[in-house]
């Protein structure tokens, strides 16, 4: 396969071609066809097999092909969830990466930093938020994040994120999102813990394992 035949919007291929990649790696092939048809999906993917692109990539198809409704400041239509801070802002980089022919815009929040900036950038219109889950409660409480408009989840790397016990934080997230979305689930080991969140979170999911 090559990366023109999945039937991604032109501004993402022509982002995919700038970073020079030609070929989707496995969990890409499989992944998004899946996500870009607007299924819920489960995923088994370490780290470096691409799972980044593999969901990045179709969330922009969607977005640039459902007309936006018109939103209030702080309401993103995607929210990504991530263990750490590191990774919120790899995930974030490459949703910019991506997206730099498009005018979706995106932004990237997590603890231990001063929330005032974080304030400051969510009055401006935002469709991706990435966020851990610690930090994006605290914007919850304080209503400078509503997610009543969330059309995407991902939770990325959901079981380091239940090794960091994050999973309170996690189900009190899915009770702020809109009932009706579409749910992406990514893990690289898969417990009974992980079983149980994504029965939960999951509506009949195609499941991809690389
Ligand atoms: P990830 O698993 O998402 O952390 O990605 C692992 C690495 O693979 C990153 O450095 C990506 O830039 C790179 N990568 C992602 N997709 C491709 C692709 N289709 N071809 C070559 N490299 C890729």
């Amino acid at each position: 396969t090559h990366f023109a035949s999945l039937g991604l919007a032109e501004p993402l291929l022509r982002a995919v071609a700038d970073t020079g990649y030609t070929h989707p790696t496995p969990i890409q092939a499989q992944a998004i066809p899946q996500v870009m048809q607007g299924g819920d999906l489960l995923a088994a993917a370490q780290t470096g097999t691409g799972k980044t692109a593999g969901f990045t990539l179709p969330i922009l198809h969607r977005l640039l092909n459902s007309p936006a409704k018109s939103r209030k400041p702080g309401q993103p239509r995607v929210l990504i969830l991530t263990p750490t801070r590191e990774l919120a802002a790899q995930v974030e980089e490459s949703v910019r990466t991506y997206g730099t022919h498009t005018s979706i815009r995106s932004m990237v929040m997590f603890g231990g930093v001063n929330i005032n900036p974080q304030i400051n950038a969510l009055r401006k219109p935002l469709d991706i938020l990435v966020a851990t889950p610690g930090r994006l409660l605290d914007h919850a409480q304080q209503k400078t994040v509503d997610l009543s408009a969330v059309e995407i989840l991902v939770l990325d790397e959901a079981d380091r994120m239940l090794d960091m016990g994050f999973i309170r934080d996690i189900r009190r997230v899915l009770a702020l999102l809109p009932k009706t979305r579409q749910n992406l689930l990514f893990s690289a080991t898969f417990s009974d813990e992980i079983r149980t969140l994504s029965r939960s979170v999951l509506n009949d999911p195609a499941e991809i394992s690389v």
